[in-house]
C-alpha cells in the first residue's frame, strides 16, 4: 500500500509538471485489493504527499485519510464497471477540454482517429452530457459508457480514463490530449481520418 501511494503521488506530480492539470484540478486513483487510493479534495497534484492520499472503497465510501476528491465517484464507477482496470485518471487538460466544448461533435466518436496510435490506444471516445463537476447525476451515463469504453470525455469538462495500471491510463490520456491538439489544429480544414477498415485492422 505504501509503495502504491508513492506511485500515485509520482504520477500525479508528473501530470501537473507536464501541464496536464492546473491549480487543484484533476484526480488520480489506484485500486489496491478491495480498496481504492484516490487524490483528496482541494489538493494540487503538483504538491501532494503520500500521507495525504485518501482511501475509499469501490462504491466511493470514504474509509480513511483526507476527504476524497468530489469527483472520486467517477473513479469508483469506472473501477466497478471495468474489473480489469486498476487505475483511473481524470483531468481538465487544455486541448481535450477545448474539444469537449465544441458544438457539432459526434457524441459517439468525439475525436476522430486521425492517427494509428489514437485508434490503438483510445479507439472511439464517447462524449457524455454536461453536468457540473461533482454532480452525481452523471453516474448512470458514466456507467453505461464505461461498460464499453475505457476512455470517456465529459462535455465542457475533460476526459476520464481507466487503465490496467497508472502507466496505461496516463499513456491513454497523453494520446487523447495529443490527438485533441491535432484535431483542433486541423479544425475547419478538409481532413482524412483513418477509415473504419483501417481502424479495424489496427484493433485486431
Ligand atoms: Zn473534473
Amino acid at each position: 500500500m505504501i509503495h502504491q501511494r508513492d506511485k500515485l503521488v509520482t504520477a500525479a506530480r508528473s501530470l501537473y509538471q507536464r501541464g496536464l492539470t492546473h491549480g487543484s484540478t484533476g484526480n488520480v486513483s489506484v485500486r489496491v485489493g478491495d480498496k481504492v487510493l484516490v487524490t483528496p479534495t482541494g489538493a494540487s497534484l503538483g504538491t501532494l504527499l503520500p500521507g495525504e492520499v485518501s482511501v475509499m472503497d469501490v462504491h466511493g465510501k470514504h474509509l480513511s485519510g483526507p476527504r476524497p476528491s468530489k469527483e472520486a465517484f467517477l473513479h469508483a464507477i469506472m473501477l466497478r464497471e471495468r474489473p480489469t482496470a486498476n487505475a483511473v485518471v481524470h483531468t481538465h487538460s487544455t486541448y481535450s477540454a477545448a474539444v469537449s466544448c465544441l458544438a457539432d461533435i459526434d457524441s459517439a466518436d468525439a475525436i476522430p482517429a486521425l492517427t494509428a496510435y489514437f485508434a490503438m490506444r483510445v479507439g472511439k471516445l464517447p462524449l457524455l452530457p454536461y453536468y457540473a463537476p461533482g454532480d452525481t447525476g452523471i453516474s448512470a451515463d458514466v456507467a453505461r459508457a464505461a461498460a464499453d469504453h475505457s476512455t470517456l470525455l465529459l462535455s465542457n469538462h475533460g476526459p476520464v480514463i481507466a487503465g490496467a495500471d497508472l502507466a496505461a491510463a496516463i499513456d491513454a490520456l497523453d494520446e487523447i490530449e495529443h490527438t485533441a491538439k491535432i484535431f483542433l489544429l486541423l479544425h475547419g480544414m478538409p481532413t482524412r481520418p483513418l477509415t473504419e477498415q483501417q481502424r479495424q485492422a489496427l484493433v485486431q
